[in-house]
């Protein structure tokens, strides 16, 4: 049979997959493998929940879709009311999307309107952090830093400025403790906005954990304080990107509780989704709401399938599952059980550099040289190899690498359902040992 699905890569065939069961997904074949990263950082409850499936059903017999410019539902309004719940405190109002790149659009274009909308119209730029990703859309795409994905885009894409990732591993200099060095990248931010005229900046978007860039990195304790003065000082909004973080895989349902700060915006999709359905979100602080709401009144924003009730349903249901099946902390004792594994298998290997990340959202960087810390030549794409000895030995996991926006390196990142079993976390740690053996022989 032809195959007319268009994915990404043109010259792949891909073994066709027809079934999930708990942490595994089962191919056309009958091979099953264990999801250890959740695709990416998506499945967190595994890939055949009943309650979701369930909700999802209910809402499908009630009503599918109604749309937003016609009508609320009563599955939308409780997604928002649960969010904001337990969201961090300021942050009032949600945006409901269908995706991670639209959540990000929606707070770059929230971020401009309200600078519109209380006379500082000036206010355009937006800084983020090189190597980074916050989606592929173009708005998404321009704050990313990733120049080779940028360039093939631009003129087309907003001018962004980047500033240093906080990642200790990689750039704290000798004899510096984590706070100086959080401090010192930190206060990059300051001179930046200082560059381009502060009058001028409208937002600083950053992940709090960083993702598939660099594989799991949280900032140091600190590093985030520090950025939220500098943004206060200069009346710069605050928008963390959780769509991978985010939704209880570091063991909090939002990644930055651990920092201890408020942001003006939050991005959310992946986890919320679970996998079940398409769905992405923006929090914002009500003082952003309330300077609209007092202003035009209308954000001039929208998609069609926004707050579609299925979704909101079934995100209801997996967020619900989150918080009520005690899943937080047992993301934290699953986490420190793969933690402690992945240490026993590669503390001493000569090629894993660092063992890094918070709850199940766990990363290891792989090196040439450990005394060095001197990467792979990208030639070796082991990172690659590494995804296919995992996919063979029947391992989803995330490896990533070869050069991103000028630094070379390969890493591994691992986010598996949070409900992992013990069994299941030292199947996938012999399996990625495995790979990584045959990924480097
Ligand atoms: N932000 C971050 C931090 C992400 O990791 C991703 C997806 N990898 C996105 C945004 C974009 O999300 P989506 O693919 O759902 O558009």
């Amino acid at each position: 049979m032809p195959d007319h699905v268009f994915g990404r890569s043109t010259g792949t065939v891909l073994p066709r997959a027809v079934r999930g069961d708990g942490c595994y997904i089962i191919d056309e074949a009958g091979r099953r493998y264990l999801d250890g990263s959740g695709g990416a950082a998506v499945s967190c409850l595994g890939h055949s929940d009943a309650e979701v499936r369930a909700a999802l059903h209910e809402q499908l017999d009630a009503l599918a879709f109604a749309h937003t410019g016609f009508f609320t539902t009563a599955a939308a309004e409780a997604l928002a009311d649960l969010l904001i719940d337990h969201a961090p405190p300021g942050l009032e109002r949600v945006y409901l999307v269908s995706g991670g790149s639209e959540a990000v659009e929606a707070a770059l274009k929230l971020a401009r309107q309200y600078f519109l909308e209380t006379g500082a119209p000036q206010r355009h730029r937006v800084i983020a952090r090189r190597q980074s990703y916050h989606g592929n859309t173009l708005g998404a795409l321009a704050a990313g830093g990733n120049a080779w994905r940028r360039q093939q885009f631009a003129p087309l894409l907003a001018e962004t400025s980047h500033i240093s990732p906080c990642y200790a591993y990689r750039d704290s200099a000798e004899g510096e403790s984590p706070e100086e060095y959080g401090l010192r990248v930190a206060n990059e931010l300051e001179a930046e906005i200082l560059r381009l005229g502060p009058e001028t900046v409208m937002a600083f978007i950053a992940e709090p954990v960083v993702g598939a860039t660099l594989g799991a990195v949280p900032a140091v304790p600190g590093y985030f304080r520090r950025i939220r003065e500098i943004c206060d000082h200069y009346g710069v909004l605050l928008i963390l990107d959780e769509v991978m973080c985010g939704m209880g895989r570091t063991g909090h349902l939002f990644a930055c509780a651990e920092d201890g700060i408020e942001p003006d915006m939050i991005t959310i999709a992946k986890g919320l989704g679970a996998g079940y359905q398409p769905i992405g979100a923006l929090l914002a602080s009500g003082r952003i709401y309330d300077a609209i709401a007092a202003g035009s009144g209308f954000f001039q924003h929208g998609h069609t399938y926004m707050g579609h009730a299925m979704a909101a349903a079934g995100a209801h249901a997996v967020l619900s599952a989150i918080l009520g099946r005690g899943l937080l902390p047992r993301v934290v004792t699953q986490g420190q059980r793969l933690d402690a594994a992945l240490r026993s298998a590669f503390d001493t290997h000569p090629h894993i550099g660092d063992i890094r990340g918070r709850g199940l959202f766990l990363g290891l960087e792989l090196v040439a040289d450990k005394a060095t810390k001197a990467p792979f030549e990208p030639e070796r794409k082991l990172h690659a190899r590494i995804k296919a000895a995992a996919f063979e030995a029947g391992l989803i996991c995330y490896p990533m690498g070869g050069t991103i926006d000028g630094r070379r390196g390969d890493h591994v990142l691992l986010a598996p359902p949070f409900i992992i079993s013990d069994d299941q976390i030292d199947e996938l740690v012999d399996k990625l040992s495995r790979a990584v053996a045959v990924a480097l022989a």
